[in-house]
């Protein structure tokens, strides 16, 4: 949050420092009130800070995980294709594997431990000796996945159970989406 009241406040400064050459008006740059940031902010610093929110995911506790899924500075950035589905949103942070909160997610996928047994069992063996259990489950599955209207078969490709697959597409849908299941899928 300094840091965005010190770009504003800056941007602001470099334009009262007094009369303009040639003697005319000083414009000020145009502020507004941000909530998510509780500060005033000049519309370029808050694209400046939602797109830095989208390089690297912010810590839940830096005040730049606010800007992340802001619908504000995804206007100003000119990103409508990236303006947040809100229930996907709330899941982004969801390991779709354990289905637990976590504050990483391993290629913007599995939690950490997920990822480490997921890991075990491509190499079909434990680090300790013996086959992960886990290579008895990771199967491909399909499932019919409706959105827009429109039906679509997506092959999920390894994972635990349909729920996994289910979890994983909702999470980074664009609006409502329903799940069947795809023949194939039924036939296995
Ligand atoms: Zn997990």
């Amino acid at each position: 949050m300094r840091r965005a009241h010190r770009g504003a406040s800056d941007a602001a400064c470099a334009r009262l420092g007094g009369p303009a050459p040639g003697g005319g008006h000083v414009t000020l740059p145009a502020m507004f009130r941000c909530d998510r940031q509780r500060a005033t902010l000049t519309a370029a610093a808050c694209e400046r800070m939602w797109r830095a929110a989208q390089e690297r995911l912010p810590r839940p506790w830096e005040s730049l995980a606010q800007c992340r899924g802001c619908p504000i500075g995804v206007a100003r950035a000119g990103r409508p294709d990236l303006v947040p589905f809100v229930p996907a949103a709330a899941l982004r942070m969801i390991c779709p594997r354990c289905t637990r909160q976590s504050e990483r997610l391993i290629r913007d996928r599995l939690c950490v431990s997920c990822y480490n047994r997921a890991l075990e069992a491509a190499k079909g063996r434990k680090a300790k000796g013996g086959v992960p259990q886990l290579c008895a489950v990771l199967h491909a599955r399909e499932l019919a996945v409706i959105e827009k209207g429109a039906a679509r078969r997506v092959r999920q490709a390894p994972v635990v159970s349909l729920a996994e697959a289910m979890l994983a597409i909702a999470r980074t849908a664009k609006a409502p989406v329903a799940f069947g299941r795809a023949t194939a899928d039924a036939a296995a």
